[in-house]
């Protein structure tokens, strides 16, 4: 049997060009001056509450929260605090942020919904290389278990004969893979981006956002959800290069004018994707209700830097506000330079 190696492999989308399915409801094509534009209004416009660096790596811990431990979530007294708490996920590769605030009952909820985010990235996280505490991720299909794994910083693809799922295109130099997702609640995995947002406030920005607590509380995705389904969009881009975030970055603003634009934006950057969402936080963005409300895009590094990538970005906006349980069809399209045979 011979089999074929495929170097400089980079991911290049979750999805095929014109596919607009789950959930994508939007596409963008920003030019250099849309986002020098939206780069200063957000300059102009908010303050920089918290800016990451370096989560991935083995330095010592960065640590949020303070001696008496108190529970953020649901300060329930007598909680024990026996757990590491990541405020990103450790799943998304950070080693570094964690917290003094959140107890382990609150800990244990929130896995549930780390579950989803994990489901829904399964495929790039284990492209990309990006894992917690079992390693990065492998996709398995099929009754003789083809897959897609990483070796040694290798991407392997075992496909077996009878469970086709990649497709070779040669002309093209690239290759698809084409897999279902395990099922996922898309409004978990929103939970979970608001979960962090939450978890970097600083304690004199809690009172506003008592009603996003009152959720983050609850157990299940839909009880006490501060806003109606269709307010759950996410801001989302995918870059064509494998890792372009080798370690998870966040980034967390605050409205500081008067700017019709919402209280709270987060950004969530991984692997070779970013997500953004406007923290839900009714009481400081009363003014906004009944208007209709463009979110801008923080332009992340290589928005502002697209040269230091070999490909495109593509972006949208991405609907997450349904709690049923979905399994999509994905695919990840990989570049390649060069093709040889090996010998078995
Ligand atoms: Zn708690």
């Amino acid at each position: 049997m011979a089999s074929e190696q495929l170097d400089q492999i980079y991911p290049y989308s979750e999805m095929g060009p014109g596919e607009d399915a789950n959930g994508r409801i939007e596409r963008q094509v920003f030019g250099e001056e849309k986002i020098v534009e939206d780069f200063t209004f957000y300059w102009d416009n908010y303050d920089f509450l918290f800016i990451s660096q370096g989560l991935g790596s083995d330095a010592e811990p960065i640590m949020l929260g303070s001696e008496p431990r108190i529970c953020r979530f649901c300060s329930r007294p007598n909680a024990t605090f026996s757990k590491t708490a990541h405020v990103v996920p450790r799943l998304l590769g950070n080693k570094r942020l964690v917290c003094l605030f959140e107890c382990d009952e609150c800990n244990t909820r929130f896995s549930f919904i780390e579950d989803d985010l994990s489901k829904r990235f399964r495929g790039i996280l284990s492209v990309c290389e990006v894992g917690g505490y079992n390693g990065i991720p492998r996709l398995v299909m099929g009754a003789q278990r083809s897959r897609v794994g990483n070796v040694d910083g290798h991407v392997h693809i075992h496909q077996y004969l009878g469970e086709p799922f990649i497709e070779i295109n040669d002309a093209a130099q690239q290759i698809a893979i084409n897999y279902r997702s395990d099922s996922y609640r898309p409004l978990a995995v929103y939970k979970c981006l608001a979960k962090i947002a939450y978890s970097l406030l600083p304690d004199n920005e809690l009172e506003n956002f008592q009603e996003l607590r009152h959720w983050l509380s609850a157990p299940d995705v839909e009880e006490n959800m501060v806003y109606a389904k269709g307010s759950y969009v996410c801001s989302r881009s995918i870059l064509a290069a494998r890792s372009a975030f080798k370690e998870p970055r966040v980034l967390l603003l605050r409205r500081k004018t008067e700017a019709e634009s919402p209280y709270c934006i987060f950004l969530l950057c991984f692997a070779n994707t970013s997500m953004q969402i406007s923290v839900p936080c009714p009481r400081m963005d009363k003014r906004l209700i009944g208007k209709q409300v463009s979110v801008r895009f923080f332009p992340h590094i290589y928005m502002l830097k697209p040269w230091l990538i070999q490909g495109a970005i593509a972006t949208w906006g991405e609907e997450l506000g349904s709690s049923d349980r979905k399994s999509e069809l994905q695919k990840i399209k990989l570049s390649y330079e060069t093709k040889c045979t090996l010998d078995s």
